[in-house]
């Protein structure tokens, strides 16, 4: 029994190690799709039953769909500033969502971090970001100062989706997140007119990036602005959805197709091309569903974009890596899009500054069964603003909804809405999870810049809505 016990393990260890060989080895390319206020139920492969995202469903079916994903934060910005350093941003001060200040070096991501592009290119990739940036609109931030080759897209938080809205040429000249919707495309430094739909031209431009570097390994962050504001879609689209009533849903359907044609033209490039097998595959939303304003649905999740509840922050998250990882499964334990670094790391053997850890963590030996249990056990969320946090600790989450308000506790296996309140019933697991926040909380810096909701524009904005509101329960 013995012997066998040992020759056994003798086998395991040697499999091991010539599976981190090959790993060190291995440059797979790297595919990164991200919506932009996608809800955390509008995907067929969620349960979607009105839209229709046959592509998306394909991508999932042909990898692992992982249920308890989550990004770093519930609004833009600071959830890009994570997945792309692969580390929690409130470590280094990305805590609010940018204002648009082509004049201030500070206003965004911080020169101090590595981004996925920077650590990517000393390991020999090309990289391209094509669509939304938001972190940074001083040229020092732009992306092509950030480690990336190419891009096409936009530095502020959104972008009309049709040319003629776009009356401002030079991105560079204004000083106003609103006007930065209005201004032209970026080919790299410089403004160019698109034709058509601009979903479609970022489509276009990430099946085009895929074909001329098949000959050497590159990294595609496809960052569509769509789902987000405002609210726009071609005919052809909108003609898909018939059946759905309520004129926003229809809108937003048709929106999230155009996105859906683009996955599968990406795949069907990379099946041409017979890459398919040398391709991670990352799909996730960037934060929840924000349903009044584009009518996403984060069902069965409890709250929206910018809650720490968890439809604020968990998100549709997708790995495809065929021939690598089997498909066709669900996996449940915690996860974030931090790990999309944290893999990629792993896999490519990229070096990681001592000063500067990733809290990503590599995926694929949770999904070979080499490791057992969750690659997160504890997962975190602060604003610091509100001070809101909320710590996801295996089944159990605490909240704490606004400043000094006392903490809840939810068992998420149980009640996935967040709806039963066991703080009262489980004093003890609070207290241990409140002291892991703690703990956490103390590793963070203050934020560093100050955000969208500071400027005049925001507050008139948000005191539009608060009359609207009032307006409307009168
Ligand atoms: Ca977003």
């Amino acid at each position: 029994m013995k012997t066998i016990t040992k020759s056994i393990l003798a086998l395991t260890v040697t499999t091991l190690a010539g599976s981190l060989l090959a790993a060190e080895r291995a440059t797979p390319n790297i595919i990164v799709i991200m919506t932009d206020d996608q809800g955390y139920a509008d995907a067929g492969f969620q349960g979607s039953k009105d839209l229709r995202t046959p592509h998306m469903d394909a991508l999932a079916e042909s990898g692992v769909v992982f249920t308890d994903a989550y990004v770093t934060y519930p609004v833009c910005g600071p959830s890009r500033a994570g997945f792309i350093t692969g580390r929690y941003p409130q470590r280094f001060g990305f805590e609010r969502n940018p204002q648009y200040r082509p004049d201030d070096p500070e206003m965004g991501l911080p020169l101090s971090e590595d981004t996925m592009a920077d650590l990517l290119a000393k390991a020999g990739y090309t990289s391209a970001i094509i669509g939304k940036w938001h972190l940074g609109a001083h040229p020092d931030l732009h992306p092509l100062n950030r480690g990336f080759d190419f891009f096409y897209g936009h530095l502020g938080g959104g972008k009309h989706y049709f040319q003629e809205h776009l009356t401002i040429r030079d991105p560079m000249s204004i000083r106003n997140e609103g006007q930065s919707y209005r201004t032209w495309i970026q080919r790299d430094f410089e403004p160019e007119k698109f034709e058509g739909y601009l979903t479609d031209r970022f489509s276009d431009e990430a099946v085009r990036f895929i074909a001329e570097n098949k000959e050497q390994p590159f990294f595609l962050f496809l960052s569509y602005n769509a789902p987000h504001t405002p609210m726009q879609a071609p005919e052809e689209y909108l003609e898909r959805f018939p059946d759905i009533e309520n004129p926003l849903r229809r809108i937003y359907a048709a929106m999230l197709s155009a996105v859906d044609d683009g996955v599968g033209r990406i795949l069907a490039k990379l099946d041409d091309l017979e890459l398919r097998e040398n391709t991670m595959i990352f799909f996730l939303s960037d934060n929840g569903g924000p349903t009044d304003a584009n009518a996403s649905d984060n069902r069965p999740l409890r709250g929206y974009k910018s809650d720490v509840y968890d439809g604020g922050w968990r998100v549709p998250f997708v790995f495809s890596w065929p021939g690598t990882v089997e498909g066709g499964k669900r996996f449940h334990g915690i996860t974030s899009a931090m790990d999309i670094l944290g893999t990629a790391a792993a896999v490519i053997g990229l070096e990681i500054a001592e000063e500067r850890p990733l809290d990503g963590v590599n995926l694929l030996p949770y999904l070979s069964g080499e490791k057992e249990g969750a690659p997160h056990e504890v997962i975190y969320l602060r604003k610091f603003d509100q001070q809101r946090f909320a710590v996801r600790q295996g089944d159990y989450k605490l909240v704490i909804p606004y400043r000094e308000q006392s903490p809840h506790l939810f068992n998420l296996r149980r009640d996935i809405g967040e709806t039963r309140d066991l703080a009262d019933k489980h004093p003890d697991i609070l207290a241990e999870i409140d002291r892991m926040r703690l703990s956490w909380d103390a590793e963070l810096i203050e934020p560093r810049f100050l955000g969208l909701m500071h400027t005049e524009e925001w507050q008139r904005r948000m005191r539009q809505w608060r009359e609207q509101e009032e307006e409307s329960e009168n």
